[in-house]
C-alpha cells in the first residue's frame, strides 16, 4: 500500500529513528507538556495556529496602518459583516448585495466581485491575468494574492500594501454608499489608496530614522564563529525549509547550508536549521559557536529546556548535540539581522527534498552581504 502524498511529504520532514535517542513513548502533540487535556483538545479543534499564525505574519508585516491590517485579519476570517455574515447572525432579512442587487452579498462580493468593485480591480489588474483573479477561490484570492500581488498589478510598486489598501477602501466605500449620501468616483478610490499608502511610508521614515543603529549583522568575538539560522514555510503549499551561514569574527564566509523539508511545521523548520547548523559546527570543529536565530519560540524551546524536547526526535538530538564537549550560545535577534539565512532557506523552499552547501556565498545573498547582513 503506498500513503498519500501530502502524508510522505509529512514523514519526509522527520528525522529517521534511532536508537540513541530513546526510545519511542507516546505523547500528545497539542500541549506544551504533551500530555492530554480537555482544553488542548478543544483549542486543538478550534484554532488551527500554525496557518493563522503564519497568514497573520504576513499580514502584519504589510507596509499599512493598522487598521488596514486589522481588517484584512477580519476580512481572511470572514467576520466582516456583510449581508451573508448580518443573515446568518440574523441581523438582516436578506443576504443579497445591497449595492448592485446582483447575488449573495459575501466578503468576496463586495471585495471582487460586484459591479462597483470591478471598476476598481480593471483599473489596477493586468487585463491578461483578470480571468486568473476571477476565478480563484476565496481562500486564494486572499492569502494567495498577498504573496503573488505583484503578477497581478499594474503598477508593481508595493503591490500586496495597494491591494490591502484597495481592499479596506472598497469595505469602506461599501459602508459609505450605504449609510452616508457621499458620492465617490474611480478615481478618488485610487488617490485615496496612495494618499494612505505615502502617508504611512512618511510616518515609517519618520521612525526608523530615530534609530541609531539599522539592524545590521554583528561579527562574534574572536575565536567564536556565528552561525545564522532560519526556517521559512509557504503559505501557499506549506512547503517549508531550512538554512544557515557560518561566518567568523571578521565577517568571513565560512559556508551556507539549506534543507528542503517538504511539509512541516515553521517551528520545526526553524528546528531543523538548529540541528543541520550544530551537526556542521561539530564536523568542522568549531568549537565556540553562537546560533543566532530569529524566532522567540525556538529561543525559548532551547533556552529553557521545554518538555517538548523531551520526546521530539528532532528536539531530543538537538539537546543531544548542545551538551557535547564544547561551547554554544543562542542569541535571539531582530528579523532583519538573518536577512541572509532566511534567503538560504527561502532558496531551498520548494526544492527536491535534501541538503544544499553553499562553500561561497551564492549571487542572490551577495547584494544582502554588501549591505551589511
Ligand atoms: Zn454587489
Amino acid at each position: 500500500m503506498v500513503l498519500p502524498t501530502n502524508v510522505l511529504l509529512r514523514l519526509a520532514a522527520i528525522p529517521t529513528p534511532n536508537a540513541s535517542l530513546g526510545v519511542d513513548v507516546s505523547c500528545w502533540r497539542w500541549d506544551n507538556k504533551q500530555k492530554f487535556t480537555t482544553k488542548s483538545a478543544y483549542e486543538s479543534l478550534h484554532t488551527p495556529c500554525a496557518p493563522k499564525l503564519a497568514l497573520w505574519g504576513v499580514i502584519w508585516r504589510l507596509p499599512v496602518p493598522q487598521r488596514v491590517r486589522t481588517f484584512m485579519w477580519l476580512a481572511v476570517l470572514g467576520k466582516i459583516l456583510t449581508n451573508h455574515e448580518r443573515l446568518r447572525r440574523h441581523l438582516a432579512d436578506s443576504d443579497t448585495c445591497s449595492l448592485c442587487h446582483d447575488g449573495i452579498e459575501d466578503v468576496v462580493h463586495v471585495l471582487r466581485d460586484c459591479v462597483r468593485a470591478r471598476s476598481i480591480w480593471t483599473q489596477v489588474i493586468k487585463t491578461s491575468k483578470l480571468p486568473e483573479f476571477d476565478s480563484l477561490s476565496t481562500r486564494d484570492w486572499f492569502i494567495g494574492m498577498l504573496t503573488r500581488s505583484k503578477e497581478f498589478v499594474i503598477e508593481c510598486t508595493n503591490s500586496e500594501a495597494r491591494f490591502a489598501v484597495i481592499r479596506w477602501i472598497l469595505w469602506s466605500w461599501r459602508n459609505k454608499s450605504l449609510f452616508d449620501t457621499d458620492t465617490i468616483i474611480i478615481e478618488s478610490i485610487l488617490h485615496e489608496c496612495d494618499r494612505i499608502l505615502l502617508g504611512f511610508q512618511a510616518t515609517k521614515s519618520t521612525t526608523t530614522a530615530k534609530l541609531v543603529h539599522p539592524p545590521l549583522w554583528c561579527a562574534p568575538p574572536q575565536g567564536w564563529v556565528t552561525a545564522n539560522v532560519d526556517g521559512t514555510v509557504r503559505l501557499d503549499d506549506n512547503a517549508a525549509a531550512s538554512g544557515g551561514v557560518f561566518r567568523d569574527s571578521t565577517g568571513r564566509w565560512l559556508f551556507g547550508f539549506s534543507r528542503s523539508l517538504s511539509c512541516c511545521p515553521i517551528l520545526f523548520a526553524e528546528l531543523w536549521g538548529v540541528h543541520d547548523a550544530l551537526k556542521q559546527a561539530w564536523c568542522f570543529g568549531y568549537k565556540k559557536l553562537i546560533i543566532e536565530i530569529d524566532s522567540t519560540d525556538v529561543v525559548d524551546l532551547l533556552l529553557r529546556q521545554h518538555d517538548v524536547l523531551r520526546s521530539d526526535t528532532l528536539a531530543v538530538s538537538i539537546r543531544q548535540m548542545l551538551v557535547q564537549n564544547w561551547q554554544v550560545k543562542i542569541h535571539k535577534i531582530d528579523r532583519d539581522s538573518n536577512r541572509v539565512a532566511d534567503a538560504l532557506a527561502g532558496a531551498s523552499r520548494g526544492s527536491p527534498i535534501g541538503e544544499t552547501f553553499y562553500t561561497a556565498s551564492p549571487s542572490f545573498v551577495q547584494s544582502l552581504i554588501m549591505k551589511g547582513f
